[in-house]
């Protein structure tokens, strides 16, 4: 998977990914039934590639493509309710250049944003096996090492701050995750400098019952947006020994 050079060329091995045979026939699947309200809609069927600037000085990092959503538009968060609620939110922070995002041709720019997740293909209740996470790993691998000028990386939901750990682990950045642990608004600056935050995932089941409000995410961004203005995190290669914990908060009081 490694060596492809440039995020355009990652993002086009990405789309041509085979690697999980039940995403792989479930995402397309959906893209051949399609849902009634998106009967017109040519769905894009396939891996979703990132998307953003292509020198972000913050990775937003997801779960994986919904069915409809993403899974759809081929742009990742667009086209369903947690796009919905996420981009206005980015646009409030200075991150997007519009607040509704619908389609790859919607005009939508990021500026020192890269947008990722740490499963391509949509899964089935939006569920990746173990198996799944561990062969999408290697593309967030190269990702991040191609993203150099990144210095904060905000983890929306448990799964992907998980990623982003198993991540630094495997790149040697990380010797243990003690710690560590997921709340939303938590904050770690990882061994080489770059910082995790951690914040709930905008799905509709966190945003309809208000355990995720806007309020909460747009801390959360403006936050990332303050973060950013430090020198960019080490590359992968460099290593450091243990983890430290340096910022520690709780901003929002809950878990
Ligand atoms: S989830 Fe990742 S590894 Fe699996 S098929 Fe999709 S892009 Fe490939």
């Amino acid at each position: 998977m490694g060596g492809a050079g440039t995020l355009a060329a990652l993002n086009a091995h990405i789309v041509a990914c085979e690697l999980c045979p039940r995403l792989r026939a479930y995402c397309a699947e959906v893209a051949r039934v399609r849902r009634r309200a998106y009967a017109g809609w040519e769905y894009w069927g396939r891996p979703v590639p990132s998307f953003g600037d292509v020198k972000p000085r913050v990775l937003a990092l997801g779960l994986a493509p919904g069915a409809h959503g993403s899974n759809r538009t081929g742009r990742m968060f667009t086209g369903d309710g947690s796009g919905d609620f996420l981009y206005p939110v980015l646009h409030a922070a200075g991150f997007a250049s519009q607040p509704t995002a619908t389609s790859r041709g919607d005009g939508m720019k990021l500026n020192g944003l890269w947008i990722s997740a740490v499963v391509r293909c949509a899964p089935p209740g939006n569920k990746p096996t173990p198996e799944e996470l561990r062969n999408c790993a290697p593309w967030l691998d190269e990702e991040m090492r191609l993203l150099t000028s990144l210095r904060v990386v905000v983890c929306l939901g448990r799964i992907a701050f998980d990623g982003l750990l198993a991540h630094a682990a495997r790149t040697g950045k990380l010797q243990a995750r003690a710690g560590l642990k997921f709340a939303h608004g938590v904050e770690y600056e990882l061994p080489g400098g770059l910082i995790a935050i951690a914040s709930y995932h905008p799905s509709l089941q966190n945003t309809n019952t208000g355990k995720l409000t806007r309020a909460m995410l747009l801390k959360v961004f403006q936050r990332a947006c303050q973060l950013a203005q430090g020198p960019p995190a080490e590359p992968a290669e460099q290593k450091r020994a243990a983890p430290i914990p340096k910022y520690s908060r709780n901003s929002h009081g809950n878990r």
